[in-house]
């Protein structure tokens, strides 16, 4: 459509139109540009600027807009798009490129980039346009795919090192004649443990993810489930001497009960794993001006250095990498309570100071409370 508007106005030029006609169809062709999502530019042979679309002068910038319109192939600066008109324009054949980076007011966005020749009646090439698409958030799902999976790899990969290596000491033990190291079963059975907390973790993750999940939301009683819940995990607390307090200022919170107990273990047993013996953790239900229901869990342990604070809810993300994964964490607690809270269309957040302690907020949204 495009080419076909463009190739109108060239014939005109000799003089078979009315200069009527060449208004309507300009007219035309900036309307249905102007409606396009993708950025278009159409350059002639020599690289100047026949037409550009306002996403275009977006995706440019408007500093460099301003430099002049002869220049704007130069201005995008990346070799690979000025070769792709250069070579549709000598060849006159489309030209296409997957996902080019373009450096927008400091971001990084990606684009990818199809270029088509202009052609004369004749058939000669007078020119190229380019259509570029934003594929910037398909890139950084797909980075995100790439990661998690090598992320994956590397938390199997350890465990399994540590069991492979002592069960081929035990067997060779064994040949040898050697007495059983009943060190090395248990090594091998805190390893095992992790990697079967890992798949679940993961499995966890990967239902909340496909669409088979789904929230079954009930009216439940904060007070009886957080006492339920506390109760389980007494062994976990008693055992670092920790004390937990409970405060309700609210009854009831519409939620799916599997995973509001998800949440409560998730954040309890951080709350016990991170602070020293001897700590206390206070559970708080409250609901806000808006009549939001809020779920706070805080503790009195090291804190969180706020540098952190925006990663933490990421796929395996620890604050001390090294050490943390020694004391048992999958690295993905946070991670499944963000998912959860976002499931019930609300939200949740940290708040902590070095030396202070943390507080970890649920928000669940007001439309859904008992
Ligand atoms: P993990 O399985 O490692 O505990 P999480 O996703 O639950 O993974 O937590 C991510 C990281 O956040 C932890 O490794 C830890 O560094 C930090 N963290 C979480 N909760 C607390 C807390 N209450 N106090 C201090 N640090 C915490």
């Amino acid at each position: 459509m495009l080419k076909r508007l463009f190739g109108k106005v060239e014939e005109t030029k000799e003089g078979e139109e009315s200069i009527e006609e060449v208004r309507a169809q300009r007219d035309e062709l900036s309307t249905l540009v102007a409606g396009i999502s993708d950025a278009i530019l159409a350059v002639d042979r020599e690289g100047a600027p026949l037409f550009y679309n306002g996403q275009f002068a977006v995706l440019v910038g408007p500093e460099r807009m301003n430099q002049g319109r002869s220049k704007l192939l130069e201005m995008i600066r990346d070799p690979d798009i000025v070769n792709a008109f250069r070579f549709t324009i000598e060849e006159g054949r489309i030209y296409q490129l997957k996902a080019v980076p373009i450096l927008q007011k400091d971001k990084k966005k990606f684009y990818s980039l199809s270029v088509s020749p202009l052609r004369r009646p004749d058939r000669s090439v007078y020119g190229a346009v380019g259509m570029f698409h934003d594929v910037t958030e398909l890139k950084l799902a797909e980075q995100m795919r790439i990661d998690f999976v090598a992320n994956v790899s590397h938390e199997l990969r350890t465990p399994l090192t540590a069991i492979k290596g002592y069960t081929d000491t035990l067997i060779a033990d064994e040949k040898l004649g050697r007495p059983l190291e009943t060190s090395f079963l248990e090594v091998i059975s805190r390893n095992v443990d992790r990697l079967m907390l890992l798949i679940r973790d993961l499995l966890d993750l990967s239902t909340m993810d496909s669409s088979i999940d789904h929230l079954v939301k009930e009216k439940i009683s904060t007070e009886e489930l957080t006492t339920r819940i506390v109760s389980q995990m007494q062994q976990t607390f008693e055992g670092k001497q920790q004390s937990v307090t409970t405060t309700f200022n609210t009854g009831f919170v519409q939620a799916d009960l599997k995973r509001l107990e998800q949440v409560l273990v998730n954040l309890l047993d951080n709350a016990s794993k991170y602070s020293p013996a001897g700590g206390s953790i206070h559970v708080v239900w409250e609901a806000d001006e808006e009549g939001e229901i809020l779920l706070r869990i805080e503790d009195t342990g090291p804190g969180i250095p706020a540098e952190h604070h925006d990663r933490l809810f990421e796929r395996f993300y620890r604050v001390d990498k090294g050490r943390q994964r020694e004391t048992g964490g999958t690295g993905l607690g946070l991670a499944i309570v963000k998912h959860i809270m976002q499931r019930h269309g609300g939200a949740v957040w940290v708040q902590s100071d070095m030396g202070r302690g943390s507080r970890f907020t649920c928000q669940f949204p007001n439309d859904v409370t008992g």
